[in-house]
């Protein structure tokens, strides 16, 4: 499995542009090619995309993690370029978006919604995270971790060992619920970084826009 970061508050590869939000691509050999948020701005987005180049339609899904703009804002201007991917969204998601002939799929309980992918559906009503099983583990992609981290964690571990978080862990502070990982990529919104850096020196992975990770 491969996790390419599209968009983030930080810049990893030269050249790309930063920005508050968040947006992972996710590929693996036989699985369906996802795009795992969408960052704030559209143009921005397609932009880091295309330095990196991804090309739009080459992504089937779309997983939107919460109905945040920093995670949602570049779904539209995306969709402009790709009309086939299908968008995992959850139920607290309002959009208008469904009017225009975009089929937007609502995901409620825990769910595999391709082979070896799994979502841990809405947690606390407002976000779901994605899980992806791989031969060493699930690999856990959160957007900003506002349900608790222990709930994620503990609805994720349904689908396998997980062996990785990579996403924004907002002001997540429970380290030790970090123990058993063994890949620990905190960004976007993650408050306390450097602490985790510090506790988890060999599992730690600095994320930022042009962050390629491969499992
Ligand atoms: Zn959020
Ligand atoms: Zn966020």
């Amino acid at each position: 499995m491969k996790a390419t970061i599209v968009y983030d508050n930080t810049v990893y590869k030269k050249g790309l542009k930063a920005d508050w939000g968040f947006s992972c691509l996710v590929e693996g050999e036989g699985a369906p090619t996802i795009l795992f948020d969408t960052g704030t701005n559209g143009r921005i987005l397609l932009s880091n995309m295309k330095k990196l180049s991804i090309h739009p339609s080459t992504i089937d899904v779309i997983f939107i993690s919460h109905y945040h703009l920093d995670h949602t804002g570049g779904l539209a201007v995306f969709l402009n370029e790709n009309t086939r991917a299908k968008v995992y969204v959850p139920p607290s998601f309002h959009s208008s978006l469904d009017s225009s002939g975009i089929t937007l799929k609502v995901v409620r309980g825990p769910v595999e919604i391709s082979n070896n992918i799994y979502s841990t559906g809405e947690l606390e009503g407002i976000e779901q995270s994605m899980a992806v099983l791989t031969g060493k583990g699930a690999v856990l992609f959160v957007g900003c971790s506002h349900p608790s981290m222990k709930t994620i964690l503990s609805t994720a571990s349904q689908f396998g060992p997980l062996y990785a978080v990579i996403g924004g862990l907002h002001g997540f502070r429970d380290y030790k619920l970090f123990k058993d990982l063994s890949l620990i990529c905190p960004t976007h919104c993650t408050q306390h970084k450097a602490e985790l850096k510090r506790l988890y020196p060999e599992e730690y992975i600095e994320g930022g826009a042009g962050r390629v990770i491969e499992i």
